[in-house]
């Protein structure tokens, strides 16, 4: 499913590429804009979800770059109608890098928030959920926007960023696969609480989002115990074999034999 997906453009050796079912979202909130207010709704909608977007793609590159800064390679940010994705081609196991390319991201969007209250004021009477047109208006709604996204990715629900600050404290203490095993079991706990709310409400596309959550959780932890298996085989064909061995620095990484 996450194969269809469409490149855009690189930014600073990243590809940036959108999902298909991305397309299906500009096309609902245009919709949406032109039943609201006709075509100066649909172009407000559609600038709105962009910058949104664009906040979102900030959010990816400061994950990105704090992984960069601890040498893991991120070739492509993914933008999906949930969300965006930093894939990363490891996930670093010492737990302080961990915990500071989780928290790079939300601190993008304080520091969006931070730069926005530069400009934007809010009148007394403000109603966050009526849309007026207008740039101050874009501001109000992005700084909403960005608050959301920076208190809801550190809720401790694994793969969420601040479920990835709980794995990696969790493994100060333990084995990593057994601190994501803990860390996607909470995930999936609040995940279902936070779908039965949210669809309980109406808000349905919040619900796939939790949906997402306990997806994406369970294919992580499996992937973190595929690569237990495979260092645990390692170790055992390195017990038998009266051959020296380079240990790898990365314990994810088999053994070269020489
Ligand atoms: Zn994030």
């Amino acid at each position: 499913m996450l194969g269809w997906s469409m490149n855009l453009f690189r930014i600073r050796g990243i590809q940036l590429a959108v999902h298909a079912s991305f397309f299906f979202l500009l096309a609902y909130v245009a919709w949406e804009g032109w039943t609201a207010a006709s075509w100066p709704g649909a172009v407000w909608s559609l600038g709105y979800i962009l910058t949104l977007f664009a906040c979102v793609t900030l959010h990816e590159l400061g994950h990105a770059t704090a992984a960069r800064f601890f040498g893991v390679r991120v070739p492509r940010i993914l933008l999906l109608p949930i969300g965006g994705m930093a894939e990363m081609e490891t996930i670093p196991r010492r737990p302080r890098d961990e915990i500071i390319i989780a928290l790079a991201g939300p601190a993008v969007n304080y520091v969006i928030i931070a730069l926005l209250l530069i400009v934007v004021r809010f009148p007394d009477d403000w109603d966050p959920l009526y849309f007026e047109f207008g740039f101050m208006e874009l501001g109000r709604q992005l700084i909403v926007v960005n608050l959301v996204m920076g208190v809801f990715n550190l809720l401790p629900a694994f793969p969420m960023d601040g479920g990835r600050v709980f794995r990696a404290l969790l493994a100060c203490k333990m084995p990593y696969l057994r601190a994501t095993r803990i860390a996607v079991g909470v995930g999936k706990v609040l995940a279902i609480l936070g779908a039965t709310y949210l669809i309980y409400n109406e808000h349905y596309l919040g619900g796939v989002l939790f949906a997402f959550i306990i997806f994406a959780g369970e294919r992580e932890l499996q992937a973190v115990a595929r690569a237990e298996r495979a260092a645990e085989h390692w170790r055992e064909i390195q017990a038998r074999l009266y051959v020296p061995i380079i240990t790898k620095t990365d314990p994810n990484e088999p053994p070269r034999l020489i």
